[in-house]
């Protein structure tokens, strides 16, 4: 690791500034740049540290990323209440953005499973290496030019053949302070660009459940952890302890509108009320204890599970999720839930428990 310290108040600002205007000023012909910013946002989360210093990330690990953001969107979608043929929402304002076309293929081919698609391994590289590629000759060099003029706040500049971008000092921390925010501007800036695109104006008409389609987890396939975790429960909530009976909330235990990816290791079964008092809080300190009881203990186990499945995991990046989000949580100076209606202080306790 470099010598380096954690970015002083005025580089944040600073940072946070350029971003803006990288959205605001930038010209945007597809949805690409979103999506790198965000992958590159979830690898500092998932891979990178608070030190302070330069990160490496290879276009290979920004490729899983935007696979993973685009897979849920390449699907055609119907405005509800609409009475009209659904279509696949146009991401660039010439033709369809290749990537979506590529992913829009592999899904038919995969059962429009991710985790089946990665089970295949030449299918996957095969994908994966198609959309390097194009990230590698579009948004990774123009991401950085604002106006004309050339705006490298976040990594160095490439030339297109680079298979690796090292990010600046105090990039990795800003990502991972800022994730919250650095999300919801994206994501904004996203959905902008996609109702502006003339095509897809008549398929959405007013719809307001368009972030939903494009950014929300999708609830209906999330029954299927039901079945798994019960077992590890004994049909019991995890949060409160008592009897289940016949009705549960699949919760994820760093919640959705923290840090949005389904990793399997992260859910748990709780009652419906203790899910919704728990909100998009974390879990006190006790709960945390279960969660990494559990996992450390039956990780491996789940981790069959949910490969039979076809559920999307990965136990070391839900450990690291999880270490991540407490961390900045005590930076906040949050409250975390502990039952019904009480919430406490989170206090470093955690992490003995994440080391
Ligand atoms: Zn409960």
């Amino acid at each position: 690791m470099n010598m380096a310290l954690p970015p002083a108040a005025e580089e944040q600002v600073r940072f946070l500034l350029n971003l803006q205007r990288l959205l605001e000023e930038g010209s945007f012909v597809a949805t690409y740049k979103h999506a790198l910013l965000l992958s590159i946002a979830d690898v500092c989360v998932e891979k990178g540290d608070d030190a302070g210093g330069r990160f490496r990330i290879s276009t290979a690990e920004l490729a899983e990323k935007f696979i993973t953001y685009y897979w849920r969107q390449a699907v055609p979608y119907y405005s509800t209440g609409r009475n009209q043929a659904g279509a696949v929402l146009k991401q660039n304002t010439g033709r369809q953005a290749a990537v979506i076309s590529a992913i829009s293929k592999a899904r038919e081919d995969h059962g429009n499973s991710l985790a089946q698609l990665k089970m295949n391994p030449p299918a996957w590289e095969a994908l994966k290496r198609r959309v390097t590629e194009t990230i590698r000759v579009m948004p990774l060099w123009k991401l950085q030019t604002v106006g004309g003029q050339k705006l490298e706040f976040l990594y160095v500049g490439v030339r297109g053949d680079e298979t690796v971008i090292e990010l600046k000092e105090g990039v990795c921390y800003c990502l991972r302070l800022f994730y919250g925010l650095v999300h919801e501007l994206v994501r904004g800036a996203w959905l902008r660009f996609v109702r502006s695109i003339n095509e897809n104006k008549s398929l959405l008409g007013t719809a307001s459940d368009l972030s939903d389609f494009m950014f929300g987890s999708g609830r209906a396939a999330l029954e299927v952890y039901r079945q798994i975790l019960i077992e590890y429960q004994h049909g019991n909530c995890f949060y409160c302890l008592r009897p289940l009976k016949d009705r549960s909330d699949v919760d994820h235990f760093i919640p959705w509108s923290r840090y949005p990816v389904d990793f399997g290791h992260n859910f748990v079964l709780a009652h419906g009320a203790c899910n919704t008092r728990k909100a998009d809080r974390l879990a006190a300190v006790e709960h945390l204890e279960k969660w990494c009881e559990r996992n450390e203990m039956y990780g491996e186990e789940l981790t069959v599970a949910f490969q039979e499945r076809n559920i999307v995991h990965d136990q070391k990046a839900s450990w690291r999720v999880t270490a991540w989000a407490y961390e900045q949580a005590q930076l906040a100076g949050s409250f975390v839930w502990r039952q019904d209606d009480e919430l406490v202080k989170l206090t470093s306790a955690w992490r003995t428990l994440l080391r």
